[in-house]
């Protein structure tokens, strides 16, 4: 396949990663185009579970440009503060998005790269790949998973604790989304909580602006050499966010360790102990949304493109923007994500220079 439309960047994915790309593009005068799977604005913001709200303050949630307004009433933000932000960016900075589109693959084709979407062709010097995570949720292999009858869905499929009302729920997950889940869903259902190892809550007083700092220490350590802080790894795992702390200072939050393997009606663990459910949603994470990139054959070990910032080894006309700390400290977080983005940027408009 060969033509299509030319422009000098394709950046794939039109959350906030690729918005805040954008946003450095425009500023410095390249020509691009944002191509989004989404027929909204918002990433994956649009799909999240109803009573989600940010781990950080309006303050901390900001990208590059105009500041995330304080919401009403609200400390922490929830999704559609957040969806209406990232709205009102893309108008603001006037970014060329066209959706609902799906990037299929990137080729190289001589001195471009091709992109093949489900709705026509483009030719790129430069791809910022900014698809996030959401679109790619892992789950961990435990044996009798096809047998159980019950219902078995993701954190992604996870809407409100009204879904479940009276009902057996096992929620899976030790991180933000399987407490923030259980928690959720610890007034209503009969609940039982199960993680890998004992759940590491930050101190109540920590939120993600504790979060951000950490990152920003382990960054400025690693630029200047020093002993990595180990960043927000090092403060625990779950930030003590309202909610979490509500059902934990209740007595519903008791988490038990992973059973060893489903059977029809029922978990059950190492020791012989049953536990009838209805349901088991698996906050077991997710995976950077990266098949798009496989023609260029950049994956290397556990999945991961090589990247020296956000360049891909292997193919410095791909940038890498969110998907996890690999791309850049904090990159897949709404604050996180504006340095890596700026950077990308001027390391693409200085390829063209
Ligand atoms: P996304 O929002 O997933 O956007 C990627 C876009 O690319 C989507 O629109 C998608 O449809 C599109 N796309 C994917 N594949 C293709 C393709 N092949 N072709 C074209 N388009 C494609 N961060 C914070 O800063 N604060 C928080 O409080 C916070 N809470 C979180 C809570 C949860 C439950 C989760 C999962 C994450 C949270 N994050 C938080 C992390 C992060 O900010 C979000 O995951 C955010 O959505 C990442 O943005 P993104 O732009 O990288 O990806």
């Amino acid at each position: 396949m060969t033509g299509g439309a030319r422009t000098q960047v394709v950046v794939i994915g039109g959350g906030q990663a690729g918005l805040a790309a954008g946003y450095h593009l425009r500023r410095l005068g390249v020509d691009f185009v944002i191509l989004d799977a989404q027929s909204a604005p918002g990433g994956a913001w649009q799909h999240v579970w109803d009573s989600l709200h940010l781990f950080s303050p309006a303050t901390y949630s900001s990208l590059p440009g105009r500041p995330m307004p304080v919401q009403t009433g609200q400390t922490y933000p929830d999704a559609g503060h957040v969806v209406g932000y990232l709205t009102e960016h893309e108008r603001r900075y006037d970014l060329p998005v066209q959706r609902p589109v799906r990037v299929t693959g990137v080729y190289r084709d001589g001195q471009f790269l091709r992109v093949e979407t489900d709705s026509g062709l483009w030719q790129a010097r430069a791809v910022i790949s900014a698809t996030g995570t959401w679109w790619r949720p892992f789950l961990s292999a435990v044996p009798g998973r096809a047998d159980f009858r019950g219902r078995q869905l993701h954190t992604v499929g996870y809407r409100s604790p009204r879904d479940f009302a009276g009902q057996r729920v096992v929620v899976v997950g030790g991180g933000n989304s399987g407490a923030q889940i259980a928690a959720d869903l610890a007034f209503d259902t009969e609940l039982t909580w199960v993680t890998q190892r004992p759940p590491r809550f930050l101190a109540d007083d920590i939120d993600g602006r504790a979060l951000f700092d950490a990152a920003t220490a382990r960054r400025r350590a690693l630029e200047h050499g020093r002993t990595d802080t180990g960043g927000v790894a090092s403060l625990g795992d779950i930030v003590a966010v309202p909610p979490v702390r509500e059902a934990r200072d209740a007595g519903r939050l008791k988490a038990a360790p992973m059973f060893r393997r489903l059977d029809r009606d029922t978990v059950v663990w190492a020791d012989g102990t049953r536990a009838r459910a209805d349901a088991v949603i698996w906050c077991t994470g997710f995976r950077p949304a990266l098949s798009h990139l496989a023609p260029l054959g950049l994956r290397g070990a556990r999945g991961h493109i090589t990247v020296e910032g956000t360049r891909a080894v292997d193919e410095p006309r791909v940038h890498l923007l969110g998907y996890g700390d690999w791309t850049g400290p904090a990159s897949a977080t709404l604050i996180g994500v504006g340095r890596p983005a700026r950077d990308a940027v001027r390391d693409v408009a200085a390829m063209f220079a």
